[in-house]
């Protein structure tokens, strides 16, 4: 499998990188919902949530980790996560991401739909 997300996380198609090891890179959005608005993509293709195997615990438990590292280093002291699952979650890639979402300075624009 080579989709889009798998070209990017993998540095055939270039991004602008925050963060990057063997298991996962972490790049700008191409169309920002927030100030910081980062993508933390796996760089093994799966999916969705939805589409997780027993086995893919540490991958899960890595990308959550390195954002919150990522967002340490951006210096936000608060921010959102979120999956989106399938195309009624609004997922439109199909390959697993976290968005990584901050940097609002207040509540009303904190209101984001990723
Ligand atoms: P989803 O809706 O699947 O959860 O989120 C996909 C995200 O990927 C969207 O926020 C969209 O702006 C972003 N995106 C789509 N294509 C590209 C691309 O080619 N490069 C980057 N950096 N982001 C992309
Ligand atoms: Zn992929």
């Amino acid at each position: 499998m080579s989709c889009l997300f798998c070209k990017i996380a993998s540095g055939e198609i270039p991004s602008e990188t925050f963060y990057e090891d063997g298991d996962v890179r972490v790049f700008k959005d191409i169309n920002p919902k927030a100030p910081v608005h980062l993508l933390v993509v796996p760089k093994l293709h799966i999916q969705s949530i939805a589409h997780l195997a027993t086995n893919h615990g540490d991958v899960v438990a890595k990308i959550i980790y390195v954002a919150k590292r990522v967002a340490a280093d951006q210096g936000l002291t608060g921010y959102k996560l979120v999956f989106n699952v399938g195309r009624e979650g609004g997922q439109v890639i199909d390959h697993l991401h976290l968005h990584l979402l901050g940097g609002w300075g207040s509540k009303e624009e904190r209101n984001v739909d990723v």
